[in-house]
């Protein structure tokens, strides 16, 4: 059964240890996590030791990760780093790092087959930066093409896909995501690619989440409605009584 993976991206927050500490314990002492469901939380990578000693209904995760394992990669941190600190699931590709970092396709494609191979489950988000009518654009299709280059039939269980219209990352909260329809026509275009590259048996076990400004209040919805296989929460995950509660709200979805 593939559960529900709801993933918490703190990004570079927040500034200090003891914090992130802070909200992990607060999270572990009012989590209840159903049982069709999983729980990451993806601090800064200096944080992740830490964290790693504090948490354990919800799972570490890395918000990215370089594909060699050691060597002169200065400022890099490997798969092989993060799976030391028992990280299994990793974001790559976000639209941040793409932006900001200059993440490329390719690079994209090497981390995700390096944390196959490395029994690591990598998240690949996708996502268009604007949005121009109701169509899903073919850009995001070509993302996850070049992402899953190389990746084979029997190895493509192990990867989520993110959607994440670039547009509606971090607005203000709810303003901007996108609807739960929307989701849900994002999730038939990425399952047709997959099922295209594939087939649909394999297809079908694949995880498709959708991020960009969920809520407390949208969460359900984007299951529900969206028919979306979890989410990645941004801003919102930055409360972790919040967090609990939006967890909290998917009992009986
Ligand atoms: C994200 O950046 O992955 C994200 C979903 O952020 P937000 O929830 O803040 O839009």
């Amino acid at each position: 059964m593939k559960k529900i993976l709801i993933i918490a991206n703190w990004k570079a927050h927040p500034a200090t240890l003891a914090e992130a500490c802070t909200w992990a314990e607060r999270i572990e002492a009012q989590l209840a996590v159903p049982r069709s469901t999983e729980v990451v939380i993806a601090p800064p990578s200096p944080f992740l030791s830490a964290l790693g000693d504090i948490l354990k209904k919800a799972h570490l995760g890395a918000q990215d990760v370089f594909w060699e394992d050691v060597g002169p990669y200065t400022g890099a941190v490997s798969w092989r780093h993060l799976a030391e600190l028992g990280v299994r699931t990793v974001i790559v590709g976000h639209s941040e790092r793409r932006r900001i970092f200059g993440e490329t396709d390719e690079g994209v494609n090497r981390k995700v087959r390096a944390l196959i191979a490395a029994d690591m489950m990598p998240v690949v988000c996708v996502g268009e930066t604007e949005r121009d009518g109701s169509e899903i654009p073919r850009s995001v299709e070509e993302q996850v093409r070049a992402a899953l280059v190389g990746v084979r039939r029997e190895d493509i269980v192990s990867v989520a896909l993110a959607y994440e219209p670039v547009w509606a990352i971090s607005t203000t909260l709810g303003a901007r995501a996108a609807d739960p329809e929307m989701a849900f026509r994002a999730r038939l275009s990425l399952k047709k690619t997959l099922v295209d590259l594939y087939g649909g048996a394999a297809a079908d076990r694949v995880r498709i989440i959708y991020g960009g400004s969920v809520t407390g209040d949208s969460l359900a919805s984007f299951i529900k409605e969206g028919r979306m296989d979890g989410a990645l929460v941004g801003r919102a995950s930055l409360d972790p009584d919040g967090f609990v509660r939006m967890i909290r709200s998917l009992k009986g979805t």
